[in-house]
């Protein structure tokens, strides 16, 4: 079977890392997309907007969210303009309809996929003092020195092919290189370009 991106990341997390502080459940927000778009989503029958939706509801301010959790919510903006995307605007934080007092979840086994999934790559922010941050972290290295590899490929690649005519060879340079360069694009919005 061949495994995902994302599948592979969840077979490898080690899930004893979670403090279970609930902190990520109590304060999130999702910065691809603003509430109206995410309603308009869901309306559309995207299924990660609904399950969003289903069980996040909006604070009613950013300064509401933070009077629940002002290091998470500071966390992930200073997070957001440090990657240039910060729009106090369109800035959405949620709160999981379904977390008890004592962080457990009251839906455990029914949660959505992006309960599941979370946290799904090296890239994601995470709460002050997050069980995942150091796992993280080694992740993000990894990523990166994926795209460093990838990049030395590519001079090997190009220098292959100042020494060669043969056609055939030079489509297989052209395709190895279009797939190195699509696993440095994955990473492009995190500066690969600088890595
Ligand atoms: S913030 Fe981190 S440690 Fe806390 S519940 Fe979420 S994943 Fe677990
Ligand atoms: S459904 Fe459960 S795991 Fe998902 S955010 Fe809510 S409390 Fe957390």
């Amino acid at each position: 079977m061949v495994y995902s991106y994302e599948e592979n990341y969840i077979k490898t997390r080690p899930q004893h890392l979670c403090k279970m502080c609930g902190k990520c459940c109590r304060v999130s927000t999702n910065n691809k997309y603003t509430y109206k778009e995410m309603q308009k989503m869901a309306a559309d029958g995207n299924i990660y907007a609904q399950d969003f939706l289903k069980i996040f509801e909006p604070y009613s301010s950013i300064e509401a969210a933070r009077e629940v959790d002002a290091g998470t919510v500071d966390n992930i903006i200073e997070k957001l303009k440090a990657d240039d995307c910060y729009d106090e605007e369109n800035l959405t934080f949620y709160k999981c309809r379904y977390i008890l007092d004592n962080n457990l979840c009251s839906i455990y086994e029914e949660r959505p996929k992006l309960c599941i999934m979370c946290p799904s790559s090296g890239w994601v922010v995470t709460p002050p003092g997050c069980g995942f941050e150091a796992w993280l972290f080694l992740k993000r290295e990894e990523d990166m020195q994926r795209v460093r590899q990838a990049k030395e490929e590519l001079l090997d690649l190009k220098v292959m092919r100042t020494k060669t005519h043969d056609e055939n060879l030079l489509k297989k340079i052209d395709s190895v290189e279009n797939k190195i360069r699509n696993t440095i694009k994955i990473f492009s919005e995190k500066g690969s370009m600088y890595w």
